[in-house]
C-alpha cells in the first residue's frame, strides 16, 4: 500500500492546536470550542467541504467524549480511523492509543491535517482511498476502529475490515441512520440485505444514540448514528471459507426479485438441479428468497456448497483414473 509514515513536524499558526484536540478529546468539554477551531481551520486553508467525499465535519467536542467513552481504548490500543478530515477526532483518538492509522482520500486536506496533528509520531496518516488499501499489511496492526464515516464508504469498509482485520475487536463509527439500520436489520425486513448479513455474521451491534446533525459541520441532510459493532468470539465466527461465502452472500441478493434458487443458479453458475438440493437440505422451500435467510443460513449454504463442489471434483477425478 501506499501509505505515508508518521508525518514530520509542521510548525505554524496551529502550534497550540495538538494540545486542543486532546484536551477535547480528554475531557469532552468546551463545547464550542471545537467548532471555532475546526471553522477557522476550513478558513485558514480556504477549504470548501466535498459533498462527494461526504465531508461533513464534527464541530461539537462533547461526541469527542462520548467516541472516547465508548471506544474503551487502552495505552496499548492501535486505532485505525477512516476519513481523517481537519484532524480533530484523530488527535483525540492520539492521546489516548499507542498508534493510530487515518486514512484520509482528499490531499487537499494533507496541509491542515499537519498543523492539526502536528507531526505527532503516534499518528500514521494514509493519503489514500481506504477502499483501495492493503489493511491487513497495516503496521503495527489495528485492535480498534473509531470513524465518521463516509456514506459511500461506510458499508464496503465495514464488510472488508470485519473479514481481513481479525484483530479489531472494537469498532466505534458515525454512520447515516440508513446504514445503521441496514446493519441491525432481521431476516424479512426490507433493508436486510448483503450489510445486514456481514455485519451480524461477525458483530454484535449495539446503537448507541442518534446523532444530532448540528454537530456536524456542514450540516447533513439526513440523520446519523453512533454505533458500536463487537466481533463475536473466534469459536462464533463463520467456519466456512470466506471466498464462497462472499459468492453465496452475492449471488443470493444479487437478484433480490429472484428466488433464491434461481439467484443462486444465475450467481453461481450452477444449473437449478445442483442449487436445489443445497436449498432443501437446510429445510427452506424451494421458493424461498434471500431476504428469508437468517445470517448463519448463508453459512450452512456456502459449506454444502464447498462440499458438493469437492464431491463433484473427487468424482470426476475417480471418473478420470477409473
Ligand atoms: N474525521 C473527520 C471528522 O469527523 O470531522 C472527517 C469525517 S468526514 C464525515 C469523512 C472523511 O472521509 C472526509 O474527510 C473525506 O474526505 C474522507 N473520505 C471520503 N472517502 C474516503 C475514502 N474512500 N478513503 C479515505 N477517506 C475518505
Amino acid at each position: 500500500m501506499s501509505s505515508a509514515g508518521p508525518r514530520g513536524v509542521t510548525s505554524g499558526p496551529g502550534k497550540a492546536r495538538a494540545a486542543d484536540a486532546d484536551d477535547a478529546g480528554a475531557t469532552g468539554a468546551l463545547s464550542s470550542h471545537l467548532r471555532q477551531v475546526s471553522l477557522a481551520r476550513l478558513a485558514e486553508f480556504g477549504i470548501r467541504p466535498k459533498r462527494d467525499l461526504g465531508q461533513n465535519f464534527l464541530i461539537d467536542d462533547n461526541i469527542l467524549g462520548v467516541i472516547l467513552a465508548q471506544l474503551e481504548c487502552r495505552p496499548e490500543d492501535v486505532v485505525l480511523e477512516i476519513g481523517a478530515g481537519l484532524g480533530v477526532l484523530t488527535g483525540a483518538l492520539a492521546a489516548v492509543a499507542r498508534h493510530v492509522h487515518a486514512f484520509e482520500v482528499d490531499r487537499s486536506l494533507e496541509a491542515p491535517l499537519a498543523v492539526t496533528l502536528q507531526g505527532d509520531p503516534k499518528v500514521s496518516l494514509h493519503f489514500q482511498d481506504v477502499l483501495k488499501a492493503s489493511l491487513e499489511d497495516l503496521q503495527p496492526p489495528p485492535t480498534l476502529s473509531a470513524s465518521n464515516l463516509p456514506y459511500s464508504v461506510a458499508g464496503p469498509f465495514i464488510i472488508e475490515a470485519l473479514q481481513r482485520l481479525p484483530g479489531v475487536r472494537r469498532y466505534c463509527v458515525m454512520v447515516q441512520r440508513e446504514v445503521a439500520d441496514r446493519m441491525a436489520a432481521a431476516p424479512g425486513n426490507k433493508t436486510y440485505g448483503v450489510l445486514s448479513v456481514w455485519v451480524q455474521l461477525y458483530a454484535k451491534i449495539v446503537r448507541v444514540r442518534p446523532l444530532a446533525r448540528s454537530i456536524f459541520y456542514p450540516q447533513p441532510r439526513v440523520d446519523s448514528s453512533l454505533v458500536v459493532l463487537d466481533r463475536l468470539p473466534a469459536g462464533q465466527l463463520p467456519g466456512c471459507s470466506t471466498a464462497e461465502l462472499r459468492a453465496v452472500i452475492q449471488a443470493a441478493f444479487g437478484q433480490r426479485r429472484k428466488t433464491l434458487v434461481n439467484a443462486l443458479s444465475a450467481g453461481l453458475d450452477l444449473s437449478r438441479e445442483q442449487v436445489l438440493p443445497l436449498v432443501e437440505s437446510l429445510g427452506l422451500p424451494a421458493d424461498v428468497r434471500a431476504e428469508r435467510l437468517a445470517p448463519g443460513q448463508f453459512v450452512a449454504l456456502a459449506s454444502s456448497w464447498a462440499i458438493s463442489e469437492s464431491g463433484a471434483v473427487s468424482g470426476a477425478v475417480s471418473d478420470h483414473d477409473a
